[in-house]
């Protein structure tokens, strides 16, 4: 298989035991939280110029007791549909804040943890920015310490109730970045109405940069319209050094992706915070 096929297993059920299974993940799913076993890996956004890490994607992982880690986009859409991405959702904000006020305090003062929410959670009335601007408070940390990453669909929605909250997260001083831009419909309008932060260039761009004009020729222009916007870009899915030389020539900022380092575990993750890359 490729190279950016991920080592942890996949849940992938048979046609014929789906439903069975389905049933059991649900079941599963509703007591992972309070049996501890959802974890969050932290995969490293780098200052593509300077080399530093100045930042860290919170990425949810489900270990399952039987089937091992299972990727979020196999129990994700399940969550949504449940609800339970209301609690799961608040349980990666909070372990992330966590994780971030301890880096802070003990390795990089000015770090940053990008967590996504989804488009369902982000709308569901449930999740009250108030309560997580509150757990920062608790733990001391400045809104600045958090960036949210949200879905183009999500800012294309006209709800005032989606721009109201990310209005709250703003005011707080939290960052909000579009995340897999490209892939959407988004305008320059909705950019610009949200005071985003960061635009984050889906990989499926970054692929193939060293082959494809076109690819390239759309992150040129996703990098220069961010810029003159006042918006940094983030590149997802940088595999390789020619990718990355690429994007620096470019003027991309920041990047992401295997070429850096996979996902980790907070513990790998805070080796790495101690090493160079973080000095
Ligand atoms: P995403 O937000 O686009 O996250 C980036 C995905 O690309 C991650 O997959 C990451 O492991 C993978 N990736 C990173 N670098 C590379 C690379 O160089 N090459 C390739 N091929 N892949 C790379 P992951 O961790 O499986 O997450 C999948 C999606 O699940 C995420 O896509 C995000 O939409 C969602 N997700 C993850 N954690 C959470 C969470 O806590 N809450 C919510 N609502 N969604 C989450
Ligand atoms: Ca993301
Ligand atoms: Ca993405
Ligand atoms: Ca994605």
């Amino acid at each position: 298989k490729q190279l950016g096929c991920n080592q942890y297993s996949y849940f992938t059920p048979g046609i014929r035991e789906e439903a069975h299974l389905r049933h059991m993940l649900m079941r599963d799913l509703s007591n992972a939280r309070g049996q501890r076993q959802f974890r969050l890996y932290y995969q490293p956004i780098v200052d593509m110029q300077s080399g530093r890490m100045l930042k860290a994607e919170a990425l949810l992982r489900w270990l399952h007791p039987e089937h091992g880690l299972i990727s979020p986009d196999d129990f994700l859409p399940f969550a949504e549909d449940s609800g339970l991405i209301i609690s799961i959702g608040d349980w990666v904000f909070n372990e992330a804040a966590r994780q971030v006020a301890q880096w802070r305090t003990l390795y990089v003062s000015d770090f940053r943890v990008s967590v996504n929410v989804s488009p369902a959670q982000f709308q569901a009335p449930s999740l009250r920015p108030t309560d997580w601007l509150a757990s920062l408070q608790r733990l001391g940390l400045p809104g600045e310490s958090v960036v949210i990453e949200i879905t183009e669909k999500l800012i294309m929605n006209a709800a005032a109730s989606v721009g109201e909250k990310l209005l709250q997260f703003r005011d707080a001083g939290v960052r909000v970045a579009v995340d897999d831009f490209g892939t959407g419909y988004s305008s320059l309008t909705y950019l610009k109405k949200f005071d985003i932060d960061y635009i984050k260039i889906d990989r499926s761009f970054v692929n193939n940069l060293a082959t494809n004009l076109d690819d390239r020729a759309v992150c040129e222009a996703i990098i220069m319209m961010a810029h003159k916007l006042g918006m940094k870009v983030v590149a997802e899915g940088v595999e390789t050094a020619e990718q990355c030389k690429l994007l620096v020539e470019m003027g991309c900022d920041l990047g992401q992706g295997y070429l850096f380092s996979r996902p980790l575990t907070s513990e790998r993750f805070t080796e790495l915070l101690r090493g160079p890359l973080a000095t």
